[in-house]
């Protein structure tokens, strides 16, 4: 294709898109939003930073003779999937959306869904919490005082946050073993997390249904109405 791709990034799937494209040959720019400290880089060209809304981002297309966006963030990233969507198409722009499947229970499992962090936070019963939503959603959890933390994220945490805490600093991807040991160091008796997909940080899941314990799990927001794709693949099919 003539012009470059964009993948709007920060997730696993953009990262092997943009090595994949950036091995063929194809021009690929990648775009991080720059929330974390010390970003796993693709490979290609980068960019990082908010662009201004869905007004600038249509504008920067247009400036950087971009073919095609493909908007691989986070299932969780509304506001950059917003933006996209508004800019792409009004930059006569074709767009994909680059979307792991979400997770899905298993017989006998014991999951817990809401619609959100402020849900997720109503529904903790039990007294030790294994908290994995992020560091961003941690004040809807900071006027729970009876309950023990233990909050696992890549960058510090700023305030508020619950009283009782441990932060754990880590990033994926994890594996069985170490969340099965993780758990029962910390006597985990309940799992928060977002339905993020994928295989990174599914273990998390086996180890809690292993251990017998629920799991509460904050369903995806709405999409933009935009075409999607589950792979990589299939997102370079779509490319060609
Ligand atoms: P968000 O709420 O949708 O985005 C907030 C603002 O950050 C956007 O309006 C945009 O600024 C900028 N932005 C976000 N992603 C960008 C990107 N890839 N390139 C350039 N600008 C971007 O997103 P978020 O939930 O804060 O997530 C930020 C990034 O972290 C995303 O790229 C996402 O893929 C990644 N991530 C998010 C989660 C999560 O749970 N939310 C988990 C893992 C990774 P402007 O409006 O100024 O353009």
């Amino acid at each position: 294709m003539s012009g470059k791709v964009l993948i709007l990034g920060g997730t696993a799937e953009a990262r092997a898109l943009a090595a994949e494209l950036h091995d063929d040959g194809t021009p690929v720019i990648s775009s991080l939003a720059g929330r974390v400290a010390r970003p796993r880089l693709p490979e290609g060209d980068v960019r990082i930073g908010g662009f201004g809304g869905a007004d600038k981002l249509a504008d920067w297309l247009r400036e950087h003779d971009i073919a095609a966006v493909v908007d691989a963030t986070h299932p969780f990233a509304e506001r950059i999937s917003a933006s996209a969507a508004q800019a792409a198409p009004a930059a006569q722009i074709p767009i994909v959306r680059l979307e792991r499947p979400g997770w899905t229970a298993q017989p006998g499992d014991d999951w817990r869904r809401v619609n959100d962090l402020d849900e997720a936070a109503a529904a903790i019963t039990e007294d030790r919490v294994f908290l994995t939503s992020g560091r961003q959603g941690l004040p809807a959890f900071a006027g729970l005082a009876r309950p023990w933390f233990l909050i696992r994220c890549v960058d510090p945490p700023e305030p508020p946050l619950p009283p009782k805490h441990q932060v754990l600093l880590d990033r994926g991807p994890y594996d069985l073993e170490g969340e099965r040991a993780l758990m029962e160091r910390h006597g985990i008796e309940v799992l928060v997390t977002k339905d993020s997909g994928g295989d990174h940080t599914a273990p998390k899941l086996q180890a809690a249904r292993e251990r017998g314990i629920p799991v509460i799990v904050v369903d995806r927001p709405a999409r933009p109405d935009m075409p999607i794709v589950t792979t990589v693949d299939a997102a370079r099919a779509w490319l060609s």
